[in-house]
């Protein structure tokens, strides 16, 4: 496995409107898409600088991934996104060196992307996902 590039950076907001309110208008970047995740029961929104795309997601259920973790932490930095060739092939190849997974296999993402993710035990405390076209 070999990561090519940092995709997106996904943060954790409690109020996406507001949120969307300070990277456009203090920041000067423009939200280019707005997409509901039901599988991981969070809405998102998405900007793009350089090469690179922030990720802003609000939970839509308290019992949900981001629900829980503004719940536990507050709002902030979520997870970092690598982009990589084959998310399967990714995941079996990181679960070989040791690494704990969250998604044994790949799920639906956002941007219509297979996403898997790596458990922050296993990656010095940053939640890491996998991302790709297949
Ligand atoms: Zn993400």
């Amino acid at each position: 496995m070999k990561a090519k590039s940092i995709e997106h950076i996904g943060i954790a907001v409690k109020n996406l409107k507001e949120s969307i309110k300070y990277y456009e208008d203090i920041l000067g970047i423009e939200c280019y898409a707005l997409e509901e995740v039901t599988d991981q029961k969070v809405k998102t929104a998405f900007f793009k600088i350089g090469e690179v795309k922030i990720e802003l997601l609000e939970s839509t259920d308290p019992e949900g991934p981001i629900g829980k973790f503004i719940e536990a932490k507050g709002p902030g930095v979520h997870h970092l996104a690598f982009a990589v060739d084959d998310v399967q092939q990714a995941l079996v190849d990181v679960q070989e060196k040791g690494i704990r997974l969250i998604d044994k296999a790949p799920r639906q993402g956002a941007e219509n992307l297979k996403i898997g993710f790596l458990h922050p035990k296993s990656t010095g405390g940053v939640l890491t996902e996998l991302c790709g076209h297949k």
